[in-house]
This record gives C-alpha cells, structure tokens and sequence, in this order.
C-alpha cells in the first residue's frame, strides 16, 4: 500500500513516544514511499540466504571536555550486533511458539573497515573533537564543514556517527535512498552505543539493540505498526509480522495483543526493552537483503581478513581470470571438511561443493554474467563470506 507523506508526518508527531527527559527511543523518520510494496519483493526469495558482511566506519564526535568513548566499548557494540543478526542468542525459548516458523536469522555480519577509501590501512574508528554543543542532535555531526565529520564513501561503507543529542533520542537512521548520499547512516548518542558493560545504569536500553533497531532501518525496516498507530489495516508492509497497535515502549511482554492478534513484542523493529528484543522475521529479512541488492550492492564486504565466526580458516583466491577462480582454503582444522557455495546477487548458487582444508578449488565461471558473487565458507563452527568481482 502507497502511503503519503501527510500520513507518513501526521505518524511522526502523533505517535514518537517519549522517554524520560523527551528522550526518544527512535529518531528515525521515514520519508518515501513503502519499498516493501514494490513489485519485486515477492520474487525475490531466493536472495534470503548466505551470509553478508558490512564494514563499518564509526565516526566518534565529541567535546573535549566530555569523556572518549573507548575502542573497546566500540568493539562490545559490534559484538551486539553479530550476535543479533548472526542469532547467536536465538532459541526456542525466546521464540513465543505462535511465531516459530516466522522468525530466522539474517545471516548478516559486521566488522571495522580495515581499509578507508584510498585503500590505506584503518582501524574504522575516526575521532574528531568538536566546539558544537549536541552535535549529534542534528546532520550536523555528518559534515565536517559544521563541526561533525564526513562520511566515507556510503555505497561501500555503513557510516554511523557518535556523539551528544543532547538527549533528544537515541538513535537515527536514515532510510536507503530517502537522504543524499552523505547523509546517509546512523547516528547514536555516545550514551546508549555499546554493550551491557558499558551501559550501567541505561536500562531499559542498557544492551546495545538500539543499534539494531536502526540498522534493520537503514537496511528498509518500518516499526511493526508502520505509519499508523491507531489504524491497524497501515502496518509495515510485511506479511509475517501481525498488524500492530502499539509501540511497546518501556515494556517487556512475552505476550500482548492488538489489531485482534498477538503481537511480536520480542520484534527487534519496537520499542521494547533491550531485554525483551530479539529477532527478525523471514519477511524482514527479504525485505532488508531486497533494499541491499537494490540500493547498495556494494556494500556487501569480505570483511577483509576478518573471520565471522571462529579463526582458523583462511580463504584465498589464487588466481581469477573470465573462466572463473582458483581459491585456496587454508586451516588449522583438519578435522572438518569445508563446505564451499558460491551465490550471485539473486541468491542462486552457481557452484558448490566441499573439500579437506589446504587444498585448491577451481571455481568455473565461463558462462556466468559479470558482477558481484558471494562465496560462503564454512568449515565446522566457523563461517566466512567472500565478496568475489568479475
Ligand atoms: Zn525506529
């Protein structure tokens, strides 16, 4: 369903819950049409698998008299997210059994760049010291012209930007091609970004799922209610999370309902506590990989030289030319075999198979289109996955 910007702006102002000291537990606005309802999404099931990576640039703005946010508390956030989106916390028993064959996990990865867009080496993380007062309340932490910092090159990199709202949200995102292209990204204020350790005393969004929250919008998500709060037939465009009449906010309920069915209170896309949230239905999954194919193919990274689980396989390709690609799999186990499939960007496997670690594989190519290919790995516990051009 079409929705319009009246409706989308009348949403904002009637339903943006407040929290505390008019903290708001999202930021994010949507202003464009409703990409889950082009006609492409229903044909593009076939993409919903293989694990994608995204390089992450974390722009740190702050005051100098306020205190840094350390490397590691960066690392405990990025912690969350792998184990959100890679549903390392996902079992039944977080699961109400009325969703149970609703949910699934994205199978998405995140990491620090370890090149920034020269091609030289980076930690990812750029700290900049700032006069501006709440510089993160605004776009203004986005632009180095107005005391902020600039994005990297956000077709190929995940932007978000730390720093002092002033209390005024949490987090913000913006929506894939809603923004110009150096705007786009997420801000978080530096006091809800990182992991449980480093966020004592900020229940209920004391775990890092803010983070997730705007990332499931930054990849197209809507709140389960969608633009409305009050009319139950505008929700979030997707089938398999129920029509919704609340936000949840400041709430953790296993069971509640609205719109005449039980809601997913546990959807990382409401307001719920961070205790309470914790998973992603198929639907949103379809969706977000549809928006990443559609408006940012090239963000999907290799992680370079970065494992998504584990540490002791390494993937390398030997030699690549139009017939396809020479790949070596080295790895400490030599106990499991690897298993190897590698994807086109429609989510068809092109060529699979397994193999005893050290050894070369040959990956034909000869008749396969141009573009970009995704090569998953897996041997045992551990997963990688590889971004290959042709
Ligand atoms: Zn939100």
């Amino acid at each position: 369903m079409l929705r319009s910007l009246v409706h989308i702006w009348m949403a904002i102002f009637l339903t943006a819950p407040l929290f505390g000291q008019h903290l708001q537990r999202c930021g994010t606005i949507k202003y464009q049409d409703d990409i889950s309802s082009s006609s492409i999404f229903s044909t593009t099931s076939a993409w919903n698998r293989g694990v994608l990576g995204f390089e992450l640039v974390i722009h740190v703005v702050q005051m100098p008299n306020q205190d840094p946010i350390s490397d590691q508390q960066i690392l405990n956030q990025i912690e969350v997210l792998n184990a959100a989106f890679m549903g390392e916390q996902l079992s039944q028993s977080t699961i109400p059994a009325a969703f149970a064959s609703s949910i699934d996990i994205p199978n998405f990865s995140f990491c620090l760049a370890t090149q920034d867009p020269d091609g030289q080496p980076t930690t990812g993380i750029i700290r900049k010291e700032t006069e501006v007062i709440h510089i993160a309340a605004t776009d203004n932490i986005k632009s180095s012209f107005t005391g902020g910092s600039d994005a990297w090159d956000p077709s190929r990199y995940v932007n978000i930007w730390i720093g002092d709202t002033g209390g005024l949200f949490i987090g913000r995102a913006t929506f894939p091609g809603a923004v110009p292209e150096e705007n786009q990204g997420i801000i978080m204020d530096v006091n809800y970004f990182g992991g449980a350790a480093d966020l004592i005393g900020k229940a209920p969004y004391n775990l890092g799922k803010t983070l997730v929250h705007e990332l499931g919008h930054f990849f197209g998500l809507e709140h389960t209610w969608g633009s409305s709060l009050t009319d139950c037939s505008m929700d979030d465009g997707i089938a398999d999370t129920p029509s919704t009449a609340s936000t949840y906010l400041n709430t953790c309920l296993n069971e509640a309902y609205t719109c005449g069915s039980m809601d997913m209170t546990g959807n990382f896309m409401t307001y719920s506590n961070d205790a309470c949230l914790a998973y992603f239905t198929k639907g949103q999954i379809a969706l977000m990989r549809l928006v990443i194919l559609q408006y940012r193919p090239e963000l999907i990274s290799t992680c370079v030289g970065q494992d998504i689980q584990g540490a002791d396989l390494k993937t390398q390709v030997k030699a690549a030319d139009l017939s396809g690609w020479l790949v070596q799999f080295e790895s400490a186990n030599a106990m499991d075999d690897i298993q190897y499939v590698l994807y086109n960007l429609g989510g068809q496997s092109i060529v699979s198979g397994s193999t005893e670690a050290n050894e070369q594989v040959f990956l034909p190519m000869s008749n396969a289109p141009r573009g970009i290919y995704i090569l998953a790995v897996v041997q045992g516990a551990e997963k990688q996955a590889l971004k290959l051009f042709r």
